[in-house]
């Protein structure tokens, strides 16, 4: 690590003395004040340590860079930092795993970036009933402790998202449909609050913030320095990944429809998705489908019954299966970085028509057509993500007192509909973002007009401009401002720790 020098003025912030000798520009306050207390941990541009920390998967978020990076070694630090930023009223974000895509997700102009890199140790109880996980780790961090013991945990299938962004915002697994989303099955987490104060939120301390903590968004409430999550016994897992043309796209959503809406309650150990992607190589679009199921199946079984319908769906221009540990998948599904990215997402009962699919897809190819005509040489590469919230799920999400996004069965089943567009030149940001945020805007009021519109937003698929929390509905909302309030009384974080999905103070 390098170490940043400064001059400079003095600071004192309740017990911390800064003293520093020569004037600095007001801009590097909060890096000199930061560097005053923690020497070796603060990273200023073109150095080693400010590369390092400069690693995010979207171009956007890359491209927004800090004053400095500070990178805490302890929750001692932790708090050591959000005193200074704090009492210092100095503007900051924090890192995890830097997959947000959206600029300023996690990254931040005229400010600090916490990069949480160096919390990254894993310890497994002894009992091996719960693991103990550093907010710095990427999932493949966890799997790859996890798979030797033949243990594994509801989190991430792409090895480098971070653990901090998706058990905060929910978190999407191949074990949902026995477990719940990730954060259902966190026990306990340690939390720095904006005061510096070092507190634990479980189902039996702080409860409220607990509560908060799974789907809140957490730069609302504080920084995690440690999440304890639920272990339980796995092995290996098994993926039927099928390909379609574009023109079965009725056919094998309809058949996942099914799926979800009775195939996945019955059989909780399988998941699944179906993308509607663009190839710019063929100008067409493929229907592409990943089966997953939790428990490997047995020679002559066969394929698990709950996904045979896919095989009878004529056309398939691939057809394999893969059978391997978690950490194989997480660095198979890998989405590589250096790309410019936006997303947004649109959650609908499962029970939708084929009028309302062929509607929105329209929607979706009008989209893509629009921008491929506007975007000249651009390589964009559109996708239509389809991923269950079946009963099962829903119904894992009620334990230890539900969380913070209010879903019920009473909801379900539903149909996650995501978004993600990528794309290279900078100069197609503000169309690709205007363009996707109509195709959002469009297919509510498609989900409207059929009546299977439901007001919840996925936080870790949404779009920027997607006001998450008011979906969990207005008590969710109002609890969730209440509880921020009792742990940042003087609405420090909300002034200060920039970033999206924020709750109104
Ligand atoms: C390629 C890819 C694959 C994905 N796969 C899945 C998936 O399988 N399932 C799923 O549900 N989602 C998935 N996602 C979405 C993912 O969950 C979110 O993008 C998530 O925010 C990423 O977490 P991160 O720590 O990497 O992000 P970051 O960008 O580092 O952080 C996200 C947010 O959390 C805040 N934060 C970070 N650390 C802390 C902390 N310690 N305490 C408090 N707040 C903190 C940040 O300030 C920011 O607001 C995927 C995303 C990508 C890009």
């Amino acid at each position: 690590m390098v170490v940043a020098t400064f001059g400079t003025l003095s600071l004192v912030l309740s017990g911390i003395t800064l003293a520093t000798k020569s004037p600095l520009h007001a801009r590097d306050d909060a890096c000199a004040a930061l560097a005053t207390v923690l020497p070796q941990d603060v990273a200023l541009p073109s150095t080693t340590a400010f590369t390092q920390s400069s690693s995010y998967w979207s171009q956007q978020q890359l491209e927004t860079q800090p004053q400095c990076f500070v990178t805490p070694k302890s929750t001692k630090d932790v708090s050591t930092i959000m005193e200074v930023l704090t009492k210092g009223n100095f503007p900051f974000t924090v890192k995890g795993g830097g997959h947000i895509p959206f600029a300023g997700g996690s990254s931040i102009e005229n400010g600090v970036t916490i990069d949480m890199v160096h919390l990254n140790d894993i310890k497994v109880s002894s009992d091996q009933q719960t693991v103990s996980i550093g907010p710095g780790n990427r999932w493949i961090n966890v799997t790859e402790t996890l798979d030797p013991l033949g243990l594994s945990v509801v989190g991430g299938r792409d090895m480098n998202v971070g653990v901090s962004g998706l058990l905060l915002g929910g978190g999407i697994s191949y074990f949902s449909g026995q477990y719940g989303w990730a954060c259902d099955n966190v026990r306990r987490y340690e939390v720095v609050l904006a005061s510096g104060r070092v507190v634990y939120a479980s189902p039996s301390e702080n409860k409220d913030l607990y509560w908060a903590l799974r789907g809140g968004g957490g730069l609302n409430f504080g920084i995690v320095t440690r999440f304890e999550i639920v272990a339980f016994k796995q092995g290996k897992i098994w993926e039927n990944a099928l390909s379609f043309p574009g023109s079965s796209n009725a056919t094998v959503i309809n058949a996942f429809q099914n799926l979800t809406a009775r195939g996945f309650p019955a059989d909780k150990a399988a998941s699944g998705f179906v993308g509607i992607n663009y190839h710019g190589s063929t100008g067409g679009y493929s229907t592409d489908v990943g089966l997953l199921h939790a428990t490997v199946p047995s020679t002559g079984e066969g394929l698990p019954a709950v996904f045979r319908p896919f095989q009878r769906i004529p056309s398939a221009t691939a057809n394999s299966t893969v059978t391997a540990d978690v950490s194989t998948f997480l660095k198979n599904f890998a989405t590589p970085y250096g790309r410019r990215w936006t997303w947004g997402n649109v959650v609908v009962s499962a029970s939708f028509s084929n009028k309302f699919l062929a509607e929105i897809l329209s929607l979706y190819e009008t989209r893509n057509v629009g921008l491929f005509k506007t975007q000249g040489e651009d390589d964009i590469t559109p996708t239509a993500l389809f991923q269950p919230i079946p009963l099962n799920v829903l119904e894992a999400m009620q334990k230890n007192g539900g969380n913070a996004m209010g879903l019920k069965p009473s909801n379900g089943p539903l149909v996650l509909i995501s978004f993600p567009m990528s794309w290279a030149n900078p100069q197609n940001d503000d169309l690709a973002y205007g363009a996707t945020r109509k195709l959002i805007a469009d297919v509510e009021e498609k989900a409207k007009k059929y009546k299977v519109y439901t007001p919840f937003v996925y936080l870790n698929y949404a779009d920027a401009k997607q006001e998450v929390q008011k979906g969990y509905g207005k008590e969710n909302y109002e609890r969730l401002q209440k509880i921020a309030r009792k742990y940042d009384p003087q609405g420090k974080l909300a002034r200060l720790w920039k970033g999206y999905f924020k709750l109104d103070r």
